[in-house]
């Protein structure tokens, strides 16, 4: 019996690795259902061509004529624009992988998730904008969410459910990011190929920014308390630059658990693909002899502010964080559209939240989604008029 399953943002580094995967599988293990991309037409086009799925989805409306040449005759149908996004991802499907960068997955995430299937979540920014509402989602529907960011899915491989009150803290690891070891001044000049260097990991653009400012572990510090229900004093943060321990778990009688592996996003996509059970991988086998040494530090948050941005936005509630994600997404566009520069990032997400808050009482917990958009939109229009100098 094949597997019914859909991808969202197929074309992206998380997507391809799943794709990746599944391609090594017994011919007709799984069945694809939809395969979602922003605007890369093309690749779209091809890829659908070779798994056929039911539907294949352009995101970016005025592509949908190209996508239809393409896959004229195919059998597979074309579809474009945000509502299409949202109904392909609601078709029924055993496992959905949430791949799709930023608020944009908000939607089909949240379609995946009425589905009450497995959904498989890479897409950290729609739980930093409405985590809360998500997990209360996937319980009313019975889904099952399987964390794939790799400290996420760490976490979730030391914990044993139902014994929450056991643990004292969890430890999420960093590598740092390629300017760990730079002075504050010289962060001044970055450029945009110095921030897309990763000094580990291979990622999409968005993430390999938000690595270097450390906004992303402080998005992932929020995503771990969604995810877990945990408070925010009971998530920390440690710099571990050869990222070999994705995630820790620190028990109440002083024990800690940890997963290892090599830094290879294929690690923890296979374990939410083959979960509850194990599936081999091509990830490269760890070899701590090797590997000789691991290292660790605290973070160190004057150079690299975002954190505890993050942090406080946490603290603050649903509605800081929603407006601190679509404020870092408007800022990462403008730095990665060299409008802006390095350490304007987190001086326009810190400057967003103020100028907020001072708006409008930012709700701490949302009870639907509209809510978390409306605070997603505010924040996006002011950020971009900050971009702007207005
Ligand atoms: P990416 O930029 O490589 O790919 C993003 C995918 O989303 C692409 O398929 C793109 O077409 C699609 N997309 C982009 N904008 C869209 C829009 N407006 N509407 C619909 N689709 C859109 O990103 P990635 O590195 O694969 O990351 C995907 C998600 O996984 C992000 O949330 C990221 O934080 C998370 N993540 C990635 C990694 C990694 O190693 N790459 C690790 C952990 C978590
Ligand atoms: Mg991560």
């Amino acid at each position: 019996m094949s597997r019914r399953v859909s991808i969202l943002g197929c074309t992206g580094s998380v997507g391809k690795s799943t794709l990746d995967l599944m391609e090594r599988a017994d011919p007709g293990t799984y069945e694809f259902v939809a395969l979602t991309a922003h605007s890369s037409v093309q690749e779209l086009a091809g890829m659908a061509l070779q798994y056929r799925p039911e539907v294949a989805v352009i995101a970016d409306a005025d592509r949908y004529e190209e996508l239809a040449r393409l896959l004229k005759g195919s059998g597979v149908e074309a579809a474009a624009g945000p509502s299409a996004l949202v109904e392909a991802a609601s078709r029924p499907v055993e496992w959905t992988m949430a791949a799709i960068v930023g608020a944009a997955g908000l939607e089909p995430t949240a379609a995946a998730l009425q589905q009450g299937s497995i959904v498989a979540i890479a897409n950290k920014e729609c739980l930093v904008c409405a985590g809360d509402y998500f997990m209360r989602l996937a319980k009313e529907r019975g889904a099952r969410v399987l964390p794939v960011d790799s400290e996420h899915n760490a976490i979730f491989q030391s914990i044993y459910p139902g014994h929450d009150d056991h643990i004292r803290r969890i430890i999420l690891t960093a590598s740092g990011g390629p300017f760990r070891d730079w002075p504050r001044e010289k962060m001044a000049t970055v450029s945009r190929e110095d921030a897309l260097a990763h000094p580990v990991w291979s990622m999409g653009a968005k993430i390999s920014i938000d690595s270097a400012t450390l906004m992303n572990k402080g998005l992932e510090v929020i995503e771990a308390c969604r995810l877990f229900g945990l408070a925010p004093d009971r998530v920390d943060v440690v710099v571990h630059r050869q990222s070999v321990i994705h995630g820790l778990v620190e028990y109440i009688d002083g024990s800690v658990l940890a997963q290892l592996g090599s830094p290879d996003m294929r690690i923890p996509i296979a374990s939410t693909l083959s979960w509850p059970e194990r599936m081999e991988t091509p990830a490269e086998p760890l070899d701590l002899a090797a590997i000789g040494q691991l290292d660790f530090e605290p973070p160190d948050e004057n150079r690299f502010p975002a954190l505890r941005i993050a942090r406080e936005a946490l603290i603050a509630g649903e509605g800081a964080t929603a407006a601190l994600n679509a404020a870092n997404e408007i800022a990462v566009a403008a730095f990665l559209d060299e409008k802006i520069a390095f350490l304007d990032i987190p001086r326009l997400v810190s400057e967003c939240l103020e100028a907020l808050d001072k708006q409008q009482s930012l709700p701490s917990r949302f009870s639907g989604m509209e809510a978390a958009l409306a605070v997603d939109q505010s924040a996006r229009r002011l950020t971009s008029r900050l971009v702007n100098g207005s």
